[in-house]
């Protein structure tokens, strides 16, 4: 029979790149999405780690649908500024605030900073809580530099001014196609490794690839 898992979140993108990766693991597994179970308020993202908001998330929709759930929380990581914006990423401009602003005030912020000063990490921690309470949280990072200006119309948030050490032309993660990035993204990495964790807390083989 097949299992239903729960992505805790509204974000197709995030749907689409999960549903790739199990789809490509070969495994039994359907994921839904917050927009295909009975709404319920989102939680507060209070904590001041990436694992306790994935967890926040995951639990909350655990709790609230009976489904085994995953959520991932996610942000950039800049060492000229501390590791800031980090759990801040998606509101570092303030409330209201869209991904533009925020990628302009960490431009500004770092505008002093010569080139091989700018190094920063994506990071993603994906949680998966089950209904009887088991859970686990993997990480994933993608490290690399920002540049000065923005480049590319591809993904979103920060995308424009990074460019990953994996990514060997110089190319900023919003000029690579999805499945590019998704080789070596933080996200791509944590939900590669959540995979036989969910296997193994829904007792289901994963068949070897082709
Ligand atoms: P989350 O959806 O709460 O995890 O928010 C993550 C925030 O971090 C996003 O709003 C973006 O600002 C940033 N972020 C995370 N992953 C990426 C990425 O792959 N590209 C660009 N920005 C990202």
């Amino acid at each position: 029979m097949t299992s239903k898992v729960l992505l805790a979140t509204h974000n197709d993108k995030k749907l689409v790149e999960l549903r790739r990766i199990v789809e490509e693991a070969g495994l039994d597994i359907e994921i839904v999405s917050l927009h295909d179970v009975p709404e319920y308020p989102e939680p507060a993202e209070t904590e001041w780690t990436f694992e306790g908001n994935a967890l926040i998330k995951a639990a909350e929709g655990a709790r609230r649908t009976g489904l085994p759930s995953i959520a991932d929380d996610s942000g950039l990581c800049v060492d000229a500024l501390g590791g800031m914006p980090g759990v801040r990423s998606s509101r570092w401009a303030g409330p209201g605030h869209n991904d533009q602003a925020n990628l302009d005030l960490v431009l500004a912020q770092i505008d002093d900073v010569e080139a091989e000063k700018r190094t920063a990490q994506f990071v993603s921690v994906v949680a998966i809580v089950m209904p009887d309470g088991r859970k686990k949280t993997v990480r994933g990072e993608m490290p690399g530099r920002l540049t000065f200006e923005e480049l590319g119309e591809n993904g979103f948030g920060y995308d424009p001014i990074f460019i990953a050490d994996e990514q060997e032309g110089n190319l900023t993660t919003a000029q690579m196609s999805s499945k590019d990035k998704d080789a070596i993204s933080h996200r791509g990495k944590a939900l590669r490794q959540i995979l036989p964790v969910l296997a193994q807390m829904l007792g289901l083989d994963q068949k070897p690839k082709a």
